[in-house]
């Protein structure tokens, strides 16, 4: 009955499923009330950085308003480093390039492994960034996400072309390859899970990312990009530029060396990414947009 109600009430197909699945089981382990901040850099070539303006920005605590910590604002320059550390690290015979697909799958199932290891932790401080209920934040946003990992863990060595039939002497075949560079722009109502979400078939497929996270829920992201590193991912190959969307936002949107944006949020700023796209270097792009926001 209530479910049905929420279905009435209009909320998306991701947020029923995600309500659903929160109320079918409830976690018994307790939240960390204060969890520790262990990053608040910005976050290129696997190394910890601060931002090139010397700016931060306070994130805030939604339940009490109280500023949590400062975080890094990334820029332009910001952008252009961790684009460069992208391109380097997505460059023939990298590292990247050179590891075998079912080893980026599993180093992936790594990064699942080291998010479920840390779980309690994670859903706490998303709560603290977001504003989620614990229990919600736990049992959905963190498992699901780490089922999102191995998901797409198990996809990397299985997503191949196809050998097409010719007439004649000749061979025809297709190839799958991946884009390139990929700028991911996330929104605050699903923090982590919207993380796993981009980087998961990126990562899987060969890509390398740049993520920015929402600048009122920047915490997990940054949290996991350290576990990403203790996973083993080579530099360069997951990069988080936490900031504004105008600013940081905008400078991957428009950059001619990002050959994708990703990008969830509302419509109003979908049609900015999409214009600036077209205005740089037709880079592709998908968007998921919701309402307009206000
Ligand atoms: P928003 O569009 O304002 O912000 C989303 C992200 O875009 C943030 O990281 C923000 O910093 C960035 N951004 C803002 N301006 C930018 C710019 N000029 N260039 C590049 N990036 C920019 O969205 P919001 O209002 O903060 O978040 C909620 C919205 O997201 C709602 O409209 C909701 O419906 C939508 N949403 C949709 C889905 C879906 O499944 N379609 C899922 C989650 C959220």
């Amino acid at each position: 009955m209530m479910l049905r109600n929420i279905v009435r009430s209009g909320l998306r197909a991701h947020q029923k499923w995600a309500f659903a699945a929160s109320m079918s089981s409830a976690p018994a382990t307790a939240p960390i009330v204060k969890p520790e901040i262990h990053h608040t850099g910005i976050f290129v070539n696997n190394e910890w950085l601060k931002s090139a303006s010397g700016k931060t920005f306070p994130t805030i605590n939604p339940a009490s308003g109280e500023v949590i910590c400062q975080i890094q604002e990334g820029d332009k320059a910001d952008v252009d480093l961790a684009v460069k550390a992208a391109s380097d690290a997505f460059r023939f015979g990298s590292p990247w390039r050179r590891m075998d697909a079912s080893d980026r799958g599993v180093l992936l199932n790594r990064l699942a492994d080291l998010i479920e290891r840390d779980s309690v932790y994670i859903a706490s401080l998303e709560t603290l960034d977001n504003g989620k209920p614990y229990s919600s934040a736990l049992a959905v946003d963190v498992a699901a996400t780490v089922k999102c990992l191995r998901y797409y863990g198990g996809w990397a060595d299985k997503n191949h072309g196809k050998v097409v039939p010719m007439d004649g002497d000749y061979i025809s075949f297709t190839r799958h390859e991946p884009v390139g560079v990929c700028a991911q722009i996330i929104p605050w109502n699903f923090p982590l899970l919207m993380l796993g979400w981009k980087i998961a078939p990126a990562l899987a497929t060969g890509n390398c990312v740049i993520v920015k996270p929402a600048e009122q829920t920047p915490l997990t992201c940054l949290y996991v990009a350290e576990l990403a590193k203790e996973a083993g991912f080579p530099p360069g190959v997951f990069n988080v530029i936490p900031g504004y969307g105008p600013t940081a936002g905008a400078a991957l949107t428009y950059h001619n060396d990002v050959d994708k944006v990703a990008f969830t949020g509302s419509t109003e700023i979908g049609k900015l990414i999409q214009k600036g796209a077209g205005e740089s270097n037709l880079k592709r792009v998908t968007l998921e947009l919701g309402q307009t926001s206000s």
